[in-house]
């Protein structure tokens, strides 16, 4: 077993109280009658720890040392709900499920949350919020309120109330005070009862900018050349989540001068951006990414944003409209900024195609940033990387996510993006043709930092944990 695989058995969770697993940094392992078996943080003078323990509970202790950053890892995914400053309480609505709907709304908003979760189980309905990526448990509420605060929301985003087996998915247009954004509502029948989900979304792209997602200066300066060509596809790869339709935007507003006609295809449009015609995808009505895309060569575009390059005819619009003298910016769900050349030729597009077109392709994740507030100061043992790993810089002392009020008791603050920026040469343009996908040595040699490397450099400047990167690291 991994040390990644380590998971707590949810039932012997209250062994400890919440308290006791953060002051002492300790997790539940096993339980005899008369022994207590507790995974303790390597770093941890165990003598010290048996003997406060042993008197806590009046238990023989067993300690299994395991790094702090699995401790960390565990002690925000296992004793994180009752932890956290506002207690989960169960809330009545009493007649005003109006009132805990805006303040909801608010608050995740003003929390930086990107999705709202409102759920039922057999026992209890539960409203979570997604902050940085981890759900976090806000509320729970009484079963007697769920359907009317349901219900609420879907006349608020035009759903059919009566409807109760189908999935659902509709629109808010919220408005508070001076604050106004959208929500995408997506309900879904559960075996309990409706689960819905709020997806906030960002109005205002004013706030995004380039220089501040992650790039290096290297991989930015490589990027801006790609994207500043008239033409040529540049493509965006990564799983769902990882940040791309953030960087497409930040792009956008770069290239968005009044000289320039720019067209997008979105699902959903997530950002509005003044002076760019952007476009709802509705495939319920036929227009899908390649139709939006056939409409939009008739329009003189300078620019097109796809917001999906998930199928042969798109892969095969946007090639024709790079070909025809287009920049066309898009994302693709592949692991590594190389693995798009050969999704694309799965696709069917010719390898010829791809080479004239592809201008530069970027694989990108995000990684969370630790709370500034709490992270703390730790010897660093280089036997904790992967094994493949060999770090080009020596680390001795490396930071440790803790939890405070401030981060919501995650040890973690923020996002970041990591990248891996290839731009396109003729060089590589041939190796595409003659269908050659070992091309590491050549990557190496134009100075293309991969993803484990990028990565690296925010855990040894001290903004990440190595737990963060981890998985990162394995690709090394
Ligand atoms: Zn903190």
């Amino acid at each position: 077993m991994s040390l990644n695989d380590i998971n707590l058995l949810t039932e012997n969770i209250h062994w400890l109280t919440m308290d006791q697993a953060w002051h002492y940094r300790v997790l539940p392992k096993g339980r005899t009658s008369e022994r207590l078996q507790l995974y303790c943080e390597d770093s941890a003078d165990e003598n010290e720890l048996l003997a406060e323990l042993e008197v806590i509970f009046g238990l023989e202790i067993v300690l299994d040392p395991i790094p702090v950053t699995q401790i960390a890892r565990l002690l925000s995914k296992y004793y994180l709900k009752d932890n956290a400053p506002q207690d989960s309480k169960q809330v009545t609505l009493s007649k005003t499920p109006d009132d805990f709907l805006n303040n909801l709304i608010q608050e995740a908003k003003s929390l930086k949350s990107s999705d709202i979760h409102i759920e039922t189980y057999e026992n209890k309905c539960r409203v979570r919020i997604r902050i940085d990526g981890m759900m976090i448990e806000r509320s729970l509420i009484k079963r007697e309120d769920y359907p009317a605060l349901i219900n609420k929301i879907k006349i608020y985003a035009k759903l059919d109330i009566t409807e109760k087996r189908l999935p659902q998915d509709g629109r808010i247009n919220f408005k508070h005070q001076d604050q106004q954004f959208d929500i995408r509502v997506s309900v879904l029948p559960t075996l309990h009862g409706e689960k819905v989900v709020l997806r906030l979304l960002n109005n205002d792209a004013t706030k995004i900018d380039l220089n501040s997602l992650g790039f290096s200066t290297f991989d930015l300066d490589n990027y801006l050349q790609g994207a500043k060509r008239p033409n040529g596809i540049l493509l965006i790869s990564g799983p769902t989540g990882s940040g791309k339709t953030t960087t497409l935007y930040a792009t956008l507003k770069l290239l968005n001068k009044e000289t320039r006609n720019i067209l997008t295809i979105e699902d959903p449009v997530e950002y509005t951006l003044e002076g760019i015609n952007q476009v709802q995808l509705k495939e319920s009505i036929g227009l899908g990414f390649a139709e939006a895309l056939r409409a939009f060569l008739r329009q003189d575009p300078d620019v097109i944003m796809v917001g999906e390059i998930r199928d042969t005819e798109t892969a095969n619009m946007a090639i024709r409209a790079a070909l025809t003298g287009h920049l066309v910016l898009s994302t693709i769900h592949t692991n590594s900024a190389w693995g798009t050349v050969s999704r694309l030729t799965d696709m069917g597009v010719h390898p010829f195609l791809v080479a004239n077109t592809l201008n530069t392709t970027v694989a990108q994740r995000l990684i969370r940033l630790l709370c500034p507030e709490c992270k703390q100061f730790r010897d660093f043992d280089s036997s904790l990387y992967p094994k493949q790993f060999k770090p080009y810089v020596e680390i001795t002392k490396h930071y440790v996510a803790n939890g405070c009020e401030h981060c919501y008791f995650t040890g973690y603050k923020g996002r970041k993006a990591v990248y891996e920026v290839i731009p396109i040469d003729q060089e590589l343009s041939a190796e595409i043709k003659g269908g050659n996908m070992n091309i590491n040595g050549m990557l190496k040699e134009r100075g293309v930092r991969t993803l484990a490397e990028n990565a690296f450099n925010f855990f040894s400047a001290g903004q990440t944990s190595l737990e963060e990167i981890y998985p990162l690291l394995l690709n090394y």
